[in-house]
């Protein structure tokens, strides 16, 4: 990107002044502007983000997913956290897809309906039986989540040499530049100004002056009462804390394949693995916990390991026998914490509100995420 250094007059301006300063212009910032645009109505909300226009951090750049869990990451889940807070989370997740698609419909979203899967393959036969044996609790677990139906069950696998599918109601397709566009139009429509290509510098170079804090920038200093930060991934750098850690993810896209197997959102490794097609390519990602160190990282550039890791996984297990060219990669950058809890941190102090961690299933977060952002935020 071209970039050069800031001028004097560019650095000493106001660049804005508002009620609400979101930092961060993904889908949990923008679901954010827009609760708080119906929750106090006549607020001057501003959204900044490091990026430009139509670029974010990972809402642009995941895989379109619509999901909120497959069996294998639930089960793990289970092992690692509250039952409480799985269902919380599973709830929020299912309530956020609801909430996308009734607020703009599939159309506007890219939205690809049909199922979601999980496969299983040769090397995964004690998975597949637990999978198996745990089926009614994992219906049970999301029928406490509020989720209608028989979510869980046994499919045939889409290819003779996987040992197991299980098919998953309710989860889907989008295409997320699209429900990122329809999401940053819907906010600006209701006035609130988005600024992109403005990067947030760490908290430590704020001050506070008259009850409103004020943000240095290269471009200008920016004044507002709150702060919100769904700044996800790069909250650690930006509060200097050691409890939310980056996550880069890659993906790859193959070219038109004839006679693809695949139709629909699939899931394999405990969510560590996911595929989908895309018309008649397919989309994956994946892999990070093979390069966990090198993949916490905010660098958003592919890497020729992970990448290799991905294509032997396409060309051994997904798609034997098919003749298959990648065509396209990239990455994008999701938040974690450090002792693998998938809860989403929401906390406030000072005028700052702290919406963060989102990690591989933030399109379905993004909705409930920004709900309690914005409630947290008029509270304080
Ligand atoms: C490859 C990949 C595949 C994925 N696939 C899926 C999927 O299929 N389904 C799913 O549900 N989830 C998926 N995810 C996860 C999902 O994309 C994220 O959880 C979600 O987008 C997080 O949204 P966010 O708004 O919190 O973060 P982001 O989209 O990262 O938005 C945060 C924004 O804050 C901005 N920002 C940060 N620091 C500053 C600063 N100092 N100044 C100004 N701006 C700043 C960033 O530029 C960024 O745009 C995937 C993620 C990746 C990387």
């Amino acid at each position: 990107m071209f970039q050069r250094p800031a001028s004097f007059w560019e650095e000493n301006r106001s660049l804005g002044s508002y009620d609400i300063l979101i930092v961060g212009a993904g889908m949990v910032g923008l679901w954010t502007a827009w609760h708080l645009q119906r929750l106090a109505k006549g607020l001057k909300i501003g959204v900044v983000d490091q990026l430009p226009s139509g670029q974010a951090g990972a809402s642009t750049r995941n895989a379109g997913f619509a999901c909120f869990g497959s069996p294998t990451e639930l089960l793990d889940d289970l092992h690692r956290e509250n039952r409480s807070d799985i269902v919380e989370r599973l709830s929020w997740r299912y309530q956020g897809l609801q909430s996308w698609r009734e607020t703009f419909g599939e159309d506007a979203l890219g939205w690809v309906p049909g199922r979601g899967f999980e496969i299983f393959s040769t090397h995964q036969s004690e998975a597949w039986q637990n999978v198996q044996s745990n089926l009614d609790s994992l219906n049970q677990l999301a029928a406490e989540s509020g989720i209608p139906g028989e979510v869980y069950q046994k499919s045939i696998p889409p290819i003779p040499s996987l040992i197991g599918c299980i098919s998953i109601e309710h989860e889907a397709g989008l295409h997320a530049g699209k429900a990122h566009q329809t999401l940053k139009a819907a906010v600006e429509e209701h006035g609130a100004h988005i600024l992109q290509g403005i990067e947030v510098p760490p908290m430590a170079s704020w001050s506070k002056e008259e009850n409103a804090w004020a943000i240095p920038t290269t471009q200008g200093v920016l004044k507002a009462h709150r702060i919100i930060l769904a700044s996800n991934a790069w909250s650690g750098h930006i509060l200097d804390r050691k409890d939310i850690l980056p996550g880069r993810g890659q993906v790859l896209l193959t070219d038109p394949i004839d006679h693809l197997p695949y139709a629909g959102t699939y899931h394999a490794d405990e969510g560590y693995l996911y595929f989908r097609n895309v018309g008649n390519r397919l989309l994956l990602g994946g892999g990070r916990n093979a390069f966990r160190s090198q993949e916490e990282t905010l660098s958003g550039e592919t890497t020729v390991n992970v990448q290799a890791h991905l294509e032997s996984y396409l060309h051994e297990v997904l798609l034997p026998g098919f003749e298959v060219k990648v065509s396209d990669r990239w990455a994008g950058t999701m938040a974690f914490s450090p002792d693998g809890s998938k809860m989403p941190l929401l906390e406030s102090t000072d005028g700052i509100t702290l919406i963060a961690r989102m990690g591989g299933m933030g399109v379905a977060l993004s909705p409930e995420a920004g709900r309690k952002a914005a409630q947290l935020a008029l509270e304080v």
